[in-house]
Protein backbone atom coordinates (compact mmCIF):
# COMPACT_ATOMS: atom_id res chain seq x y z
CA UNK A 1 0.00 0.00 0.00
CA UNK A 2 1.55 3.20 -1.22
CA UNK A 3 1.95 5.64 2.09
CA UNK A 4 0.30 9.18 2.07
CA UNK A 5 2.13 12.57 2.80
CA UNK A 6 0.20 15.56 3.57
CA UNK A 7 1.94 19.13 3.28
CA UNK A 8 0.95 20.86 6.21
CA UNK A 9 1.82 24.75 6.50
CA UNK A 10 0.67 28.24 6.75
CA UNK A 11 -0.69 29.87 3.43
CA UNK A 12 2.31 31.24 1.07
CA UNK A 13 5.26 28.69 2.18
CA UNK A 14 4.94 26.93 -0.79
CA UNK A 15 2.73 24.00 -0.38
CA UNK A 16 1.08 23.94 -3.80
CA UNK A 17 4.51 24.67 -5.25
CA UNK A 18 6.17 21.43 -3.56
CA UNK A 19 2.80 19.44 -4.74
CA UNK A 20 3.11 20.08 -7.85
CA UNK A 21 6.49 19.06 -8.15
CA UNK A 22 5.94 15.63 -6.30
CA UNK A 23 3.52 14.97 -8.38
CA UNK A 24 4.18 15.95 -11.40
CA UNK A 25 6.06 12.80 -13.08
CA UNK A 26 2.72 10.91 -12.69
CA UNK A 27 0.73 13.34 -14.16
CA UNK A 28 2.66 13.30 -17.72
CA UNK A 29 1.17 9.65 -17.70
CA UNK A 30 -2.12 10.69 -18.67
CA UNK A 31 -3.16 12.46 -22.01
CA UNK A 32 -5.38 15.17 -20.86
CA UNK A 33 -8.69 13.75 -21.17
CA UNK A 34 -11.28 16.38 -21.78
CA UNK A 35 -13.95 16.95 -19.06
CA UNK A 36 -11.73 15.48 -16.83
CA UNK A 37 -12.03 16.25 -13.18
CA UNK A 38 -9.13 16.39 -11.58
CA UNK A 39 -8.65 17.39 -7.76
CA UNK A 40 -5.16 19.50 -7.29
CA UNK A 41 -5.39 18.42 -3.84
CA UNK A 42 -4.38 14.88 -4.21
CA UNK A 43 -1.65 13.33 -6.29
CA UNK A 44 0.74 10.20 -7.12
CA UNK A 45 4.12 10.50 -7.42
CA UNK A 46 7.55 8.07 -7.31
CA UNK A 47 11.00 8.19 -6.38
CA UNK A 48 13.39 5.53 -7.51
CA UNK A 49 11.02 2.28 -6.58
CA UNK A 50 8.93 4.15 -4.04
CA UNK A 51 5.51 5.33 -5.05
CA UNK A 52 3.37 7.68 -3.07
CA UNK A 53 0.52 9.89 -2.32
CA UNK A 54 0.54 13.18 -1.38
CA UNK A 55 -1.97 15.34 0.29
CA UNK A 56 -1.97 19.52 0.17
CA UNK A 57 -3.95 21.03 2.66
CA UNK A 58 -4.31 23.82 0.44
CA UNK A 59 -7.29 25.47 2.08
CA UNK A 60 -5.61 25.23 5.81
CA UNK A 61 -6.18 28.81 7.57
CA UNK A 62 -5.97 29.88 11.28
CA UNK A 63 -9.14 30.43 12.75
CA UNK A 64 -10.14 32.34 15.79
CA UNK A 65 -12.50 31.77 17.69
CA UNK A 66 -13.75 32.76 21.16
CA UNK A 67 -11.23 32.02 23.40
CA UNK A 68 -9.66 29.52 21.07
CA UNK A 69 -6.91 31.03 20.23
CA UNK A 70 -6.53 28.51 16.90
CA UNK A 71 -7.90 25.48 15.13
CA UNK A 72 -6.70 24.05 12.25
CA UNK A 73 -9.28 23.83 9.30
CA UNK A 74 -10.95 20.30 9.52
CA UNK A 75 -9.97 19.49 6.21
CA UNK A 76 -6.29 19.40 7.56
CA UNK A 77 -6.96 18.13 10.66
CA UNK A 78 -8.40 14.93 8.56
CA UNK A 79 -5.47 14.71 6.21
CA UNK A 80 -3.21 14.64 9.10
CA UNK A 81 -5.26 11.63 11.07
CA UNK A 82 -4.98 9.49 7.41
CA UNK A 83 -1.38 10.37 6.59
CA UNK A 84 1.01 8.28 7.20
CA UNK A 85 3.77 11.24 7.29
CA UNK A 86 3.71 14.52 7.64
CA UNK A 87 6.01 17.41 5.87
CA UNK A 88 5.45 20.53 7.76
CA UNK A 89 6.49 23.55 5.48
CA UNK A 90 8.00 26.91 6.91
CA UNK A 91 9.28 29.86 5.23
CA UNK A 92 12.87 30.05 4.98
CA UNK A 93 12.86 33.91 4.41
CA UNK A 94 10.60 34.68 6.90
CA UNK A 95 12.01 33.27 10.04
CA UNK A 96 9.55 31.15 12.61
CA UNK A 97 6.13 32.98 12.92
CA UNK A 98 3.78 32.32 16.34
CA UNK A 99 1.73 30.56 13.40
CA UNK A 100 4.42 28.35 12.73
CA UNK A 101 4.17 27.36 16.35
CA UNK A 102 1.24 26.85 16.95
CA UNK A 103 1.10 24.23 14.26
CA UNK A 104 4.19 22.47 15.27
CA UNK A 105 2.47 21.97 18.44
CA UNK A 106 -0.57 20.45 17.22
CA UNK A 107 1.68 18.28 14.95
CA UNK A 108 3.60 16.97 17.54
CA UNK A 109 0.27 15.72 19.40
CA UNK A 110 -0.82 14.08 15.98
CA UNK A 111 1.59 11.15 16.65
CA UNK A 112 2.58 10.73 12.99
CA UNK A 113 6.33 11.14 12.05
CA UNK A 114 6.83 14.85 10.85
CA UNK A 115 9.52 16.27 8.85
CA UNK A 116 10.40 20.22 9.01
CA UNK A 117 10.88 21.48 5.80
CA UNK A 118 12.60 25.20 5.06
CA UNK A 119 11.09 26.64 1.97
CA UNK A 120 12.41 28.91 -0.26
CA UNK A 121 15.84 28.66 0.99
CA UNK A 122 17.94 28.71 -2.73
CA UNK A 123 20.49 30.85 -2.96
CA UNK A 124 20.66 30.49 1.05
CA UNK A 125 22.92 28.65 2.78
CA UNK A 126 21.32 25.84 3.75
CA UNK A 127 22.68 25.25 7.56
CA UNK A 128 22.30 28.69 8.48
CA UNK A 129 18.12 28.55 6.55
CA UNK A 130 17.75 25.82 9.00
CA UNK A 131 19.18 26.85 12.24
CA UNK A 132 16.97 29.14 13.33
CA UNK A 133 13.75 26.74 13.10
CA UNK A 134 14.85 24.35 15.45
CA UNK A 135 13.04 26.02 18.25
CA UNK A 136 10.10 24.04 16.99
CA UNK A 137 10.94 21.01 18.28
CA UNK A 138 10.61 19.34 15.33
CA UNK A 139 13.80 17.84 15.02
CA UNK A 140 16.16 18.50 12.11
CA UNK A 141 14.84 21.11 9.72
CA UNK A 142 15.87 20.48 5.95
CA UNK A 143 16.31 23.42 3.86
CA UNK A 144 14.74 22.98 0.44
CA UNK A 145 13.42 25.13 -2.19
CA UNK A 146 10.30 23.64 -4.10
CA UNK A 147 10.99 25.96 -6.48
CA UNK A 148 14.21 24.98 -7.72
CA UNK A 149 13.87 21.45 -6.61
CA UNK A 150 16.85 21.91 -4.48
CA UNK A 151 17.11 19.16 -1.54
CA UNK A 152 13.38 17.81 -2.46
CA UNK A 153 14.63 14.47 -3.34
CA UNK A 154 16.67 14.29 -0.02
CA UNK A 155 13.82 14.69 1.95
CA UNK A 156 11.37 12.95 0.05
CA UNK A 157 14.04 9.58 0.47
CA UNK A 158 13.94 10.41 3.44
CA UNK A 159 10.34 10.45 4.65
CA UNK A 160 9.72 7.29 2.83
CA UNK A 161 12.74 5.34 4.30
CA UNK A 162 10.73 3.49 6.62
CA UNK A 163 8.33 2.52 3.82
CA UNK A 164 9.37 -0.84 1.96
CA UNK A 165 10.00 -0.57 -1.71
CA UNK A 166 6.77 -1.26 -4.24
CA UNK A 167 6.29 -4.92 -4.09
CA UNK A 168 6.09 -6.93 -7.10
CA UNK A 169 2.14 -6.81 -8.92
CA UNK A 170 0.85 -9.08 -6.30
CA UNK A 171 -0.56 -11.82 -8.73
CA UNK A 172 -4.48 -11.83 -7.88
CA UNK A 173 -5.81 -13.92 -11.03
CA UNK A 174 -9.61 -12.52 -10.09
CA UNK A 175 -11.73 -9.60 -10.16
CA UNK A 176 -10.81 -7.47 -7.25
CA UNK A 177 -13.27 -4.63 -7.25
CA UNK A 178 -13.40 -1.64 -5.07
CA UNK A 179 -17.14 -0.25 -3.99
CA UNK A 180 -16.66 3.77 -3.98
CA UNK A 181 -18.67 6.75 -4.43
CA UNK A 182 -19.32 9.82 -1.72
CA UNK A 183 -21.57 8.77 1.25
CA UNK A 184 -24.98 7.83 1.16
CA UNK A 185 -25.01 6.98 -2.36
CA UNK A 186 -25.88 3.32 -1.65
CA UNK A 187 -22.35 1.89 -1.41
CA UNK A 188 -23.26 -0.84 1.68
CA UNK A 189 -26.62 -1.35 0.57
CA UNK A 190 -25.02 -2.39 -2.73
CA UNK A 191 -22.23 -4.62 -0.84
CA UNK A 192 -24.65 -6.06 1.02
CA UNK A 193 -27.27 -7.00 -1.70
CA UNK A 194 -23.60 -8.79 -3.21
CA UNK A 195 -22.90 -10.48 -0.37
CA UNK A 196 -26.36 -11.04 0.76
CA UNK A 197 -26.63 -13.71 -2.31
CA UNK A 198 -22.90 -15.17 -2.23
CA UNK A 199 -20.67 -17.53 -0.17
CA UNK A 200 -18.43 -15.54 1.86
CA UNK A 201 -15.03 -17.09 2.08
CA UNK A 202 -13.20 -14.45 4.38
CA UNK A 203 -13.59 -11.41 5.44
CA UNK A 204 -10.78 -9.18 6.06
CA UNK A 205 -7.68 -10.75 4.89
CA UNK A 206 -4.40 -9.27 5.95
CA UNK A 207 -3.29 -5.98 3.83
CA UNK A 208 -6.32 -4.41 5.18
CA UNK A 209 -5.31 -0.86 6.14
CA UNK A 210 -7.71 2.56 7.77
CA UNK A 211 -11.59 1.56 7.46
CA UNK A 212 -12.18 -0.56 3.72
CA UNK A 213 -12.57 -3.67 4.55
CA UNK A 214 -11.87 -6.39 1.99
CA UNK A 215 -14.00 -9.42 1.75
CA UNK A 216 -13.63 -12.69 -0.70
CA UNK A 217 -16.73 -14.89 -1.81
CA UNK A 218 -17.50 -16.73 -4.49
CA UNK A 219 -20.38 -16.37 -7.07
CA UNK A 220 -21.35 -18.81 -10.31
CA UNK A 221 -17.84 -20.44 -8.98
CA UNK A 222 -16.13 -17.72 -9.55
CA UNK A 223 -13.89 -15.84 -7.22
CA UNK A 224 -13.75 -12.16 -6.19
CA UNK A 225 -12.87 -9.79 -3.74
CA UNK A 226 -14.28 -6.88 -3.02
CA UNK A 227 -13.24 -3.82 -1.43
CA UNK A 228 -15.94 -2.15 0.62
CA UNK A 229 -15.16 1.55 1.78
CA UNK A 230 -17.85 2.03 2.73
CA UNK A 231 -17.36 -0.25 5.88
CA UNK A 232 -20.40 -2.33 5.80
CA UNK A 233 -19.25 -4.29 9.32
CA UNK A 234 -17.99 -1.29 11.03
CA UNK A 235 -21.63 0.46 10.44
CA UNK A 236 -23.71 -2.02 12.11
CA UNK A 237 -21.41 -1.39 15.37
CA UNK A 238 -21.37 2.55 14.84
CA UNK A 239 -25.01 2.92 15.02
CA UNK A 240 -25.57 4.06 11.12
CA UNK A 241 -23.46 7.14 11.71
CA UNK A 242 -23.10 8.34 8.37
CA UNK A 243 -19.65 7.86 7.16
CA UNK A 244 -16.93 11.07 6.78
CA UNK A 245 -15.46 10.47 3.69
CA UNK A 246 -12.04 10.18 3.25
CA UNK A 247 -10.25 10.76 -0.10
CA UNK A 248 -7.24 9.05 0.88
CA UNK A 249 -9.40 5.82 1.66
CA UNK A 250 -11.00 6.10 -1.98
CA UNK A 251 -7.66 6.37 -3.74
CA UNK A 252 -6.10 3.63 -1.96
CA UNK A 253 -8.95 1.24 -2.40
CA UNK A 254 -8.58 2.09 -6.02
CA UNK A 255 -5.24 1.74 -5.82
CA UNK A 256 -5.73 -1.67 -4.81
CA UNK A 257 -8.30 -2.94 -6.68
CA UNK A 258 -7.96 -3.89 -10.54
CA UNK A 259 -11.73 -2.90 -10.84
CA UNK A 260 -13.35 0.16 -9.84
CA UNK A 261 -17.17 0.22 -9.30
CA UNK A 262 -18.48 4.01 -8.86
CA UNK A 263 -21.99 4.38 -7.30
CA UNK A 264 -24.53 7.09 -8.64
CA UNK A 265 -27.24 8.32 -6.71
CA UNK A 266 -30.14 8.56 -9.48
CA UNK A 267 -32.13 10.00 -6.93
CA UNK A 268 -29.90 13.31 -6.58
CA UNK A 269 -28.05 15.66 -8.59
CA UNK A 270 -24.49 13.81 -10.08
CA UNK A 271 -22.29 16.17 -8.72
CA UNK A 272 -19.16 17.43 -8.48
CA UNK A 273 -17.69 14.96 -6.08
CA UNK A 274 -18.27 12.04 -7.81
CA UNK A 275 -16.67 13.71 -10.94
CA UNK A 276 -14.05 13.48 -8.84
CA UNK A 277 -13.87 10.28 -7.71
CA UNK A 278 -14.38 9.13 -11.53
CA UNK A 279 -11.35 11.33 -12.03
CA UNK A 280 -9.46 9.06 -9.52
CA UNK A 281 -10.18 6.32 -11.23
CA UNK A 282 -9.12 7.05 -14.09
CA UNK A 283 -5.66 8.90 -13.49
CA UNK A 284 -4.72 5.46 -11.64
CA UNK A 285 -6.12 3.71 -14.78
CA UNK A 286 -8.51 1.53 -13.23
CA UNK A 287 -11.10 -0.40 -15.31
CA UNK A 288 -14.15 1.20 -14.35
CA UNK A 289 -17.72 0.17 -13.82
CA UNK A 290 -20.79 2.47 -12.65
CA UNK A 291 -23.88 1.69 -11.17
CA UNK A 292 -26.43 4.21 -11.07
CA UNK A 293 -28.03 3.27 -7.88
CA UNK A 294 -31.63 3.89 -6.28
CA UNK A 295 -33.23 3.65 -10.04
CA UNK A 296 -36.37 2.76 -8.43
CA UNK A 297 -39.73 5.65 -7.57
CA UNK A 298 -38.32 7.86 -10.88
CA UNK A 299 -40.72 8.85 -13.37
CA UNK A 300 -39.64 9.12 -17.06
CA UNK A 301 -38.32 13.23 -16.61
CA UNK A 302 -36.48 12.63 -13.44
CA UNK A 303 -34.83 9.60 -15.77
CA UNK A 304 -33.84 11.74 -18.56
CA UNK A 305 -32.80 14.12 -16.53
CA UNK A 306 -30.20 11.64 -15.21
CA UNK A 307 -29.04 10.41 -18.32
CA UNK A 308 -28.31 13.69 -18.89
CA UNK A 309 -26.68 14.79 -16.52
CA UNK A 310 -24.44 12.08 -16.49
CA UNK A 311 -23.94 12.84 -20.51
CA UNK A 312 -22.71 16.12 -19.67
CA UNK A 313 -20.61 15.89 -16.17
CA UNK A 314 -18.91 12.42 -16.75
CA UNK A 315 -18.64 12.41 -20.39
CA UNK A 316 -14.85 11.50 -20.16
CA UNK A 317 -16.17 7.98 -18.89
CA UNK A 318 -17.31 6.62 -22.59
CA UNK A 319 -15.04 3.46 -22.15
CA UNK A 320 -16.87 2.93 -19.35
CA UNK A 321 -20.19 1.26 -18.75
CA UNK A 322 -22.87 2.60 -17.17
CA UNK A 323 -25.71 0.13 -15.13
CA UNK A 324 -29.03 1.76 -13.71
CA UNK A 325 -29.79 -0.50 -10.53
CA UNK A 326 -31.65 -0.65 -7.08
CA UNK A 327 -29.54 -2.19 -4.67
CA UNK A 328 -32.38 -1.68 -2.31
CA UNK A 329 -34.13 -4.01 -4.22
CA UNK A 330 -31.09 -5.93 -5.54
CA UNK A 331 -32.28 -5.16 -8.98
CA UNK A 332 -29.45 -5.03 -11.70
CA UNK A 333 -26.47 -6.77 -9.97
CA UNK A 334 -26.17 -9.80 -11.95
CA UNK A 335 -25.63 -7.23 -14.77
CA UNK A 336 -23.32 -5.35 -13.37
CA UNK A 337 -21.43 -8.56 -12.26
CA UNK A 338 -21.14 -9.33 -15.92
CA UNK A 339 -19.45 -5.75 -16.59
CA UNK A 340 -17.12 -6.24 -13.77
CA UNK A 341 -15.78 -9.25 -15.62
CA UNK A 342 -15.52 -7.51 -18.84
CA UNK A 343 -13.65 -4.83 -17.01
CA UNK A 344 -11.55 -6.94 -15.67
CA UNK A 345 -10.84 -8.87 -19.05
CA UNK A 346 -10.00 -5.89 -20.64
CA UNK A 347 -7.85 -4.51 -18.08
CA UNK A 348 -6.04 -7.56 -18.28
CA UNK A 349 -5.69 -8.29 -21.82
CA UNK A 350 -2.06 -9.61 -23.17
CA UNK A 351 -2.28 -7.65 -26.59
CA UNK A 352 0.40 -9.29 -29.19
CA UNK A 353 2.83 -7.23 -30.68
CA UNK A 354 2.12 -8.11 -34.53
CA UNK A 355 -1.20 -7.81 -33.89
CA UNK A 356 -0.79 -4.54 -32.32
CA UNK A 357 1.68 -3.09 -34.76
CA UNK A 358 -0.96 -3.94 -37.22
CA UNK A 359 -4.05 -2.47 -35.93
CA UNK A 360 -1.20 0.94 -35.53
CA UNK A 361 -0.95 0.45 -39.53
CA UNK A 362 -4.38 0.04 -40.64
CA UNK A 363 -4.91 3.73 -38.36
CA UNK A 364 -2.23 5.74 -39.90
CA UNK A 365 -3.68 4.59 -42.92
CA UNK A 366 -6.72 5.74 -42.61
CA UNK A 367 -5.64 9.01 -41.32
CA UNK A 368 -1.87 9.90 -40.63
CA UNK A 369 -0.52 11.98 -38.05
CA UNK A 370 -1.03 15.99 -39.14
CA UNK A 371 2.50 17.05 -39.95
CA UNK A 372 4.71 19.25 -37.45
CA UNK A 373 6.26 21.78 -39.47
CA UNK A 374 8.79 19.69 -42.19
CA UNK A 375 8.52 17.04 -40.10
CA UNK A 376 5.47 14.13 -40.56
CA UNK A 377 5.83 11.49 -37.27
CA UNK A 378 6.46 8.15 -38.01
CA UNK A 379 4.49 5.59 -36.21
CA UNK A 380 6.51 2.12 -36.76
CA UNK A 381 5.86 -0.56 -34.75
CA UNK A 382 3.92 -0.93 -31.21
CA UNK A 383 3.98 -3.07 -27.97
CA UNK A 384 2.12 -3.87 -24.97
CA UNK A 385 3.99 -1.58 -22.38
CA UNK A 386 1.68 -3.14 -19.53
CA UNK A 387 -1.51 -4.01 -17.81
CA UNK A 388 -4.10 -2.54 -15.70
CA UNK A 389 -4.06 -0.33 -17.55
CA UNK A 390 -3.29 -1.60 -20.93
CA UNK A 391 -0.48 0.48 -22.02
CA UNK A 392 0.44 0.46 -25.89
CA UNK A 393 3.94 1.57 -26.40
CA UNK A 394 4.49 2.94 -30.03
CA UNK A 395 7.85 3.37 -31.40
CA UNK A 396 8.85 5.35 -34.48
CA UNK A 397 10.22 9.09 -34.96
CA UNK A 398 9.13 12.47 -34.61
CA UNK A 399 6.40 11.39 -32.15
CA UNK A 400 6.62 14.53 -29.68
CA UNK A 401 4.35 16.59 -31.35
CA UNK A 402 1.73 14.14 -32.13
CA UNK A 403 -1.35 15.94 -30.56
CA UNK A 404 -3.59 14.63 -27.91
CA UNK A 405 -6.44 14.58 -30.15
CA UNK A 406 -4.60 12.11 -32.27
CA UNK A 407 -3.33 9.67 -29.59
CA UNK A 408 -7.44 9.59 -28.76
CA UNK A 409 -7.96 8.34 -32.18
CA UNK A 410 -5.27 6.10 -31.80
CA UNK A 411 -6.77 5.03 -28.09
CA UNK A 412 -10.15 4.65 -29.78
CA UNK A 413 -9.21 2.79 -32.66
CA UNK A 414 -7.20 -0.09 -30.35
CA UNK A 415 -10.22 -0.23 -27.91
CA UNK A 416 -12.14 -1.50 -30.73
CA UNK A 417 -9.70 -3.72 -32.55
CA UNK A 418 -8.82 -5.73 -28.94
CA UNK A 419 -12.41 -4.95 -27.35
CA UNK A 420 -11.30 -2.90 -24.74
CA UNK A 421 -14.41 -2.20 -22.83
CA UNK A 422 -14.24 -0.98 -19.20
CA UNK A 423 -10.63 0.14 -19.08
CA UNK A 424 -8.95 3.21 -19.87
CA UNK A 425 -6.15 2.78 -22.48
CA UNK A 426 -2.73 3.97 -22.50
CA UNK A 427 -0.77 5.30 -25.33
CA UNK A 428 2.86 6.35 -25.14
CA UNK A 429 5.40 7.16 -27.50
CA UNK A 430 9.20 6.42 -28.02
CA UNK A 431 11.00 8.03 -30.19
CA UNK A 432 14.06 6.78 -31.49
CA UNK A 433 16.70 9.72 -32.79
P1 LIG B 1 0.95 27.70 -0.50
O1 LIG B 1 -0.02 28.77 -0.20
O2 LIG B 1 1.62 27.19 0.73
O3 LIG B 1 0.38 26.58 -1.35
O4 LIG B 1 2.14 28.40 -1.33
P2 LIG B 1 2.41 28.46 -2.91
O5 LIG B 1 2.98 27.17 -3.40
O6 LIG B 1 1.21 29.00 -3.60
O7 LIG B 1 3.62 29.50 -2.92
C1 LIG B 1 3.48 30.82 -2.40
C2 LIG B 1 4.50 31.72 -3.07
O8 LIG B 1 5.82 31.32 -2.73
C3 LIG B 1 4.42 31.69 -4.58
O9 LIG B 1 4.64 33.01 -5.05
C4 LIG B 1 5.57 30.80 -4.98
O10 LIG B 1 6.05 31.09 -6.26
C5 LIG B 1 6.58 31.08 -3.91
N1 LIG B 1 7.49 29.95 -3.69
C6 LIG B 1 7.17 28.65 -3.51
N2 LIG B 1 8.26 27.90 -3.34
C7 LIG B 1 9.32 28.74 -3.43
C8 LIG B 1 10.75 28.58 -3.34
O11 LIG B 1 11.29 27.47 -3.20
N3 LIG B 1 11.51 29.70 -3.46
C9 LIG B 1 10.96 30.93 -3.63
N4 LIG B 1 11.80 31.97 -3.74
N5 LIG B 1 9.64 31.13 -3.74
C10 LIG B 1 8.82 30.05 -3.64
P1 LIG C 1 -23.40 4.60 1.55
O1 LIG C 1 -23.14 5.73 2.48
O2 LIG C 1 -22.94 4.94 0.15
O3 LIG C 1 -22.88 3.28 2.01
O4 LIG C 1 -25.00 4.51 1.39
P2 LIG C 1 -26.03 3.49 2.12
O5 LIG C 1 -25.93 2.13 1.53
O6 LIG C 1 -25.86 3.62 3.59
O7 LIG C 1 -27.41 4.10 1.64
C1 LIG C 1 -27.78 5.42 1.96
C2 LIG C 1 -29.29 5.51 1.95
O8 LIG C 1 -29.79 5.25 0.62
C3 LIG C 1 -29.95 4.46 2.87
O9 LIG C 1 -31.06 5.06 3.48
C4 LIG C 1 -30.39 3.37 1.89
O10 LIG C 1 -31.51 2.66 2.33
C5 LIG C 1 -30.72 4.19 0.65
N1 LIG C 1 -30.59 3.38 -0.56
C6 LIG C 1 -29.53 2.61 -0.92
N2 LIG C 1 -29.77 2.00 -2.11
C7 LIG C 1 -30.98 2.42 -2.52
C8 LIG C 1 -31.77 2.14 -3.70
O11 LIG C 1 -31.43 1.37 -4.59
N3 LIG C 1 -32.98 2.78 -3.78
C9 LIG C 1 -33.41 3.63 -2.82
N4 LIG C 1 -34.60 4.21 -3.01
N5 LIG C 1 -32.70 3.90 -1.71
C10 LIG C 1 -31.50 3.30 -1.56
Amino acid sequence: MKPTIALVGRPNVGKSTLFNRLTRSRDALVADQPGLTRDRHYGHGRVGSKPYLVVDTGGFEPVVDEGILFEMAKQTLQAVDEADAIVFLVDGRNGVTPQDKIIANRLRQSGRPVFLAVNKAEGMNRAIAAAEFYELGLGDPLAISAAHGDGVRDLVELVLEPFPDEVAEEKVKHPKFAVIGRPNVGKSTLVNAILGEERVIAFDHPGTTRDSIYIDFEREGHPYTIIDTAGVRRRAKVDEAIEKFSVVKTMQAIEDANVAVLVLDAQQDIADQDATIAGFALEAGRALVVAVNKWDNLDQEQKDKVKRDIARKLGFLEFAKFHQISALQGRGVADLFKSIDEAYEAAMAKLATPKLTRVLEMAVERQAPPRNGLMRPKLRYAHQGGMNPPIIVIHGNSLSAIPDSYTRYLEHTFRKAFKLQGTPLRVQYKTSE
